[in-house]
């Protein structure tokens, strides 16, 4: 169970670890995006995610285009009123918390010592009598 979960964590953060890197690398020759209904819409260029919403905006499709922009690193925000702000998210933020699930569940996780198994040889001590030496490798309590 315990094992299922940690598996699934690891092939999840592995899999959006690499989306965002290929979503990064596709932002230096292109860029997209599209409305999402009369006021707000969304492009993803130069490795930043812009939402933005404008009292009216002209209505367009999933689009990708070729891009001349370099990758720009930083977050911006403005707030003018509840119609009209955007935000621009660098990937690089998703990024960093990815990764660091990424190396935390593929992080080897720490031998429990189980106080019925040798220390040295793992060798089952069930059945012996506490303070008895390991009859397989000899290794005392
Ligand atoms: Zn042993």
């Amino acid at each position: 169970m315990r094992s299922a979960r940690r598996r699934i964590s690891r092939i999840l953060s592995a899999a959006l670890l690499i989306c965002l890197l290929t979503l990064i690398t596709l932002n230096l020759p292109f860029y997209a995006g599209s409305t999402l209904g009369p006021t707000l819409s969304w492009r993803l260029e130069g490795a930043r995610l812009n939402i933005v919403r404008r009292p009216s905006q002209n209505p367009e499709h999933f689009y990708v285009a070729i891009n001349s922009e370099p990758l720009r690193w930083n977050f911006a925000a403005h707030y003018y009123s509840t119609s009209d702000w955007f935000i621009r998210i660098p990937l690089w933020m998703p990024l960093v918390a990815v990764a660091t699930c990424v190396i935390f569940s593929w992080w080897p996780a720490p031998r429990r010592l189980d106080p019925l198994r040798c220390s040295r040889c793992n060798y089952s001590l069930v059945d012996l009598t506490p303070g008895t030496p390991c009859p397989e490798c000899g290794k005392k309590p």
